[in-house]
């Protein structure tokens, strides 16, 4: 693809999960906006073009160090960039370091063991036996499991938090959305489910992921926790809930809308 060479290009630039702000007036923090990067590209360096935002060009690439603190810089994780960035960088951000991650973990084809050749922004190409590889996305679901007045909130082993959150599972081959909703209720939890219908879903860029929320309702059993993944779960009324999720998860929007719609 030709590039215009004068516009300006956003520039989502990693190291690792850390992204790269540039410090405005006011205390805000920006993704930078210039003709060609801020930070000098080392050699061997694959400067990715992954999309445009508001008429510009996005361009991402990986650090092999990351840019201390300055007056001018600063490094923040890619969770935390949605504090500071409008919704669509943030999302952007979560699209590059997406892209960032399959570019690292792709470099030899899988099939035969050579290197691959990037062909296109989101495809590569063995040039030896012809196989092509895409960014791939783990599947998951999210489910919110109302009990009268109550919601199902869990606390899973692997959340980076004390909040608690929804029941979640990543989607097995071979299976429906649903069918994987009632099977990760069952098998965390115990408890059966019903009326499962979709509520929205949500790219979820830590690496590569895409959240699917349901709604479901409580159908029967007991609560029987498996112990390996959760460490804590039980039925909560509005007036009674704990920490939950931050906003930048959907599994909150799907909290918030349950607090703020008692009849539905
Ligand atoms: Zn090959």
């Amino acid at each position: 693809m030709k590039m215009n060479q004068t516009a300006q290009s956003w520039w989502f630039i990693f190291y690792k999960d850390q992204l790269l702000l540039e410090k405005k007036e006011d205390g805000i923090y920006a993704i930078p906006c210039e003709e060609s990067s801020p930070i000098v590209i080392k050699e061997k360096t694959t400067v990715h073009n992954i999309t445009t935002l508001e008429g510009r060009n996005c361009k991402t690439f990986s650090l092999s160090s990351p840019i201390e603190e300055s007056e001018q810089w600063i490094m923040t994780g890619l969770r935390a960039s949605y504090e500071y960035l409008p919704l669509s960088h943030y999302q952007t951000a979560g699209k590059a370091h997406e892209i960032l991650h399959w570019d690292r973990n792709s470099r030899f084809c899988s099939a035969c063991g050579t290197p691959m050749e990037q062909k296109e922004s989101i495809m590569k190409r063995c040039p030896k036996c012809g196989r092509e590889v895409y960014p791939s996305i783990s599947t998951a679901i999210l489910v919110l499991v109302r009990k009268k007045d109550s919601l199902l909130l869990v606390h899973a082993r692997n959340f980076k938090g004390t909040f608690n959150s929804l029941v979640a599972g990543f989607l097995e081959t071979g299976e429906t959305l649903e069918e994987c909703v009632a099977r990760e209720v069952k098998e965390e939890t115990g408890l059966e489910v019903k009326n499962i219908t979709y509520f929205g879903n949500q790219p979820w860029p830590y690496p590569s992921g895409l959240m699917v929320g349901f709604i479901a309702d409580y159908a029967g059993g007991e609560i029987n926790l498996q112990d390996e993944e959760l460490s804590s779960g039980d039925f909560y009324t509005r007036d009674n809930l704990p920490e939950l999720p931050r906003k930048l998860s959907l599994a909150r929007k799907m909290i918030d809308w349950w607090i703020e719609h008692p009849n539905e």
